[in-house]
């Protein structure tokens, strides 16, 4: 993708409505949310990221528009992501206070409500994989650490040496927020790049849901911590009677929000719209709590949400018969 078309409309640039033409697929994903602002970016860097957000988005696009499932094509673009050093996952993610990786991801179903998560995994190349071999291949929803790394193996997953997620410009956030603590990190990363995830939603032309996220949770995590990533009903939720979210931000607030579920659940009972049931989760309870951060969705009628209360959030769109979307910015910055 060289020039990426923007298909908001302009009177709300955080969603994107289905109207009349209802597509048969749609897929819509983040690569985490913050302090995302213009000014900290270069054209070149921008161009990076959305070169990167572009690819994930066009693969998973390419599997739908195949009549493929969207578990395969969730799968697919997280891993793209995964294997992208930009973002917080897989390769680039954050390291632990211990200077090691523990790595969530979860995946959700949305037809069988089946689900799959894993948590503070250190060599297993595609945490997003895992979650959903346990989702498949398990009688579990959630493994963690050594028992989810051994299932890992058994299965014939890719083990990788703890390395292999290692970025030098990772290690550098953890040692100046370690010796010079938090405002000498903000003077150099005033982006706070302590956070990031990246997630994936998609309705497939059967009709069916998916999502599916992955983080390497936060810089200088310490005792095991575990965010909202591989909490089925924060970090990630699917069902076709509603819709499908992956969230990125402070991941104690989406817990404690129970963010994915409330939206899912919001348009099953109460009957909101993707575009109320998500602006009501990020802006009135979200923002309620002190929480900081967004979701991607996408309802059964091919309705897309990219929805943040941070400055910007790494995001892409692309629905049947529609322009790929990506973005960075908040809306005064498109
Ligand atoms: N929610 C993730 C966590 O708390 C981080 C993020 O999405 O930025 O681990």
């Amino acid at each position: 993708l060289k020039k990426i078309a923007v298909a908001l409309p302009e009177t709300d640039p955080q969603s994107l409505d289905a109207e009349s033409i209802m597509p048969r697929f749609a897929i819509a994903l983040h690569g985490g949310a913050g302090k995302i602002l213009r000014s900290g970016f270069g054209p070149e860097r921008e161009a990076e990221y959305c070169a990167a957000l572009g690819k994930a988005l066009s693969a998973g696009h390419d599997i739908l528009s195949k009549d493929g499932s969207s578990m395969d094509a969730v799968i697919a673009a997280v891993q793209l992501l995964e294997e992208c050093p930009l973002f917080n996952a897989g390769i680039g993610a954050a390291f632990t206070h211990a200077g090691t990786h523990e790595l969530d991801a979860s995946v959700m179903d949305g037809a069988t409500l089946n689900a799959g998560a894993v948590a503070a995994v250190s060599n297993v190349k595609s945490p997003i994989a895992l979650a959903r071999m346990v989702m498949e291949q398990s009688a579990y929803v959630m493994m963690q650490s050594k028992g989810a790394e051994e299932f890992a193996a058994a299965q014939g997953l890719e083990i990788v040496k703890p390395d292999y997620f290692h970025t030098e410009h990772r290690l550098r956030q953890l040692r100046l927020l370690q010796e010079s603590g938090d405002d000498a990190y903000l003077l150099e990363y005033p982006q706070d790049e302590k956070l990031g995830t990246v997630g994936v939603v998609a309705l497939d032309t059967d009709g069916n849901l998916a999502a599916g996220t992955s983080t390497g949770g936060t810089t200088n995590k310490q005792w095991g911590r575990v965010g909202d990533t591989p909490i089925i009903g924060a970090g990630t939720y699917a069902s076709n009677q509603s819709c499908a979210v992956s969230s990125t931000g402070t991941g104690e607030h989406f817990i404690r929000a129970t963010v994915a579920r409330n939206i899912s659940a919001m348009m099953e009972y109460a009957g909101l719209s993707l575009d109320e049931a998500t602006e009501r989760a990020i802006m009135d309870q979200l923002t309620g709590i002190g929480g900081e951060g967004g979701v991607v969705a996408v309802d059964k009628d091919g309705n897309i949400a990219l929805r943040f209360n941070t400055a910007g959030m790494y995001r892409g769109a692309w629905a049947e018969g529609g322009e790929p979307f990506v973005g960075m910015f908040g809306d005064q910055e498109q």
